[in-house]
């Protein structure tokens, strides 16, 4: 009784989400700093939890954050690095980051744009050199700028909404 009439999807379980990721109406990126923007996939407030693509159309650094929890990334266009390791990722890469690591996201000079799929669990903590927090997101912080920026566009600030679980 908890199955509909196809018998597949149980009536607790939350819609499904299937969505073309790269969006041909500019306005689904979602500013986040001069020349970042993310775009939404999947919102999770139950676990705390995100899915988005990180385009960035600057070089150098961009931010050093700690995740107290694991990061998957799969680059979809460009390249990038982190100053602490050794490797750059490359278009068709995939990166996990272990919870309780620090680093600092860099784009080198000849990448015009870089293009990375994150699924990103519990917080990104911003820190300066010394390792001070400097600031915090979340999935709350990130619907919170989804809905400011769709409003403010013209999509309408429940344009979020489709993405959030
Ligand atoms: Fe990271």
């Amino acid at each position: 009784m908890y199955r509909d009439m196809k018998g597949s999807t149980h009536v607790l379980a939350s819609p499904e989400i299937a969505v073309v990721a790269m969006p041909t109406d500019e306005r689904v990126w979602v500013p986040q700093a001069k020349d970042v923007w993310f775009r939404p996939l999947m919102l999770n407030t139950r676990q705390g939890q995100w899915c988005n693509l990180l385009r960035v159309r600057k070089s150098g650094v961009l931010s050093r954050h700690l995740h107290p929890n694991p990061v998957h990334g799969f680059v979809l266009k460009g390249k990038w690095f982190y100053r602490e390791h050794d490797w750059v990722a490359t278009e068709g890469s995939y990166v996990f980051e272990p919870p309780g690591e620090i680093h600092t996201l860099t784009v080198p000079d000849d990448t015009p744009e870089m293009i990375t799929f994150f699924n990103i669990q519990g917080s990104m903590i911003y820190l300066d050199e010394q390792n001070r927090h400097t600031g915090y997101e979340d999935v709350f912080t990130k619907i919170d700028m989804c809905r400011a920026h769709y409003a403010e566009c013209g999509l309408g600030a429940d344009y979020v909404d489709q993405f959030v679980r």
